[in-house]
């Protein structure tokens, strides 16, 4: 499918989308926040759920958390229409709780299919949410973050780059200097990203680790242990 045509399935996706039913937080939302920004970008970031802002408004990261991204994407000279912004989910939390297991099962294959669609090189995930689903990992943003990694997700080859929530970084200084420094990086990793097909489509885009040779170190292998033998969510 070429670029165009891939827009056009987002679209018409997301269309579908705003009638979702499928966990109650149907019952709650205001709207389904689909995501925004370009739907051929290189660069896919994702974060946990809609808020307040984003319920009422309908684009994810409107508030506060939303400002400090827009910051850090000019700071790397990208603006929010140059990549894709999307959530774990689709719809806000009561009172802003963090979200249920089931609802990000219910939820997953929302995500799976932006990320088939939009094809970016380098999915950044912000925050424990989106990088324990994606990366079907538990080891805590605290540990990983900076720290990209290869994956295949909805048929392409991509770098997993977990980040820092720019919500928790609002209010603690040193996890804003390690957001910013981790930032900084994109741009070389968004360089160095190549699409490469993989040899045939996936179902689901999380936890599809790539083949790796077995490593050295023991901890390493039973990272890669873990990852050979996540299952779809990886949920923790
Ligand atoms: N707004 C969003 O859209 N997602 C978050 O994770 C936080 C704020």
């Amino acid at each position: 499918m070429d670029a165009a045509n891939r827009a056009e399935a987002l679209a018409a996706y997301a269309t579908e989308t705003a009638g979702c039913v499928r966990c109650p937080l149907a019952e709650t939302r205001t709207q389904v926040v689909f995501g925004s920004g370009n739907p051929d970008a290189e660069l896919m970031l994702v974060g946990e759920a809609p808020g307040f802002h984003e319920d009422q408004g309908g684009l994810p990261f409107a508030g506060q958390a939303g400002e400090l991204l827009g910051r850090l994407l000019a700071g790397i000279g990208l603006g929010r229409d140059d990549v894709y912004l999307a959530n774990v989910l689709k719809c806000r939390p009561p009172q802003n709780r963090d979200p249920l297991e089931e609802e990000i099962a219910a939820c997953e294959p929302h995500l799976s299919r932006q990320i088939e669609l939009v094809r970016p090189l380098v999915v950044a995930t912000l925050g424990n949410f989106a990088t324990e689903l994606i990366s079907g990992r538990s080891f805590g943003i605290t540990r990983v973050h900076g720290q990209e990694h290869e994956l295949t997700l909805g048929g392409t080859s991509v770098l997993l780059y977990p980040l820092y929530h720019p919500a928790a970084a609002l209010y603690t200084p040193s996890m804003l200097q390690a957001l910013e420094d981790d930032f900084s990086r994109l741009p070389g990793l968004l360089s160095r990203a190549t699409p490469v097909p993989a040899p045939c489509p996936q179902r689901s885009v999380v936890a599809q680790p790539e083949h790796r040779e077995a490593p050295e170190d023991a901890e390493l292998a039973e990272d890669a242990a873990v990852a050979a033998g996540a299952t779809q969510l990886g949920l923790f």
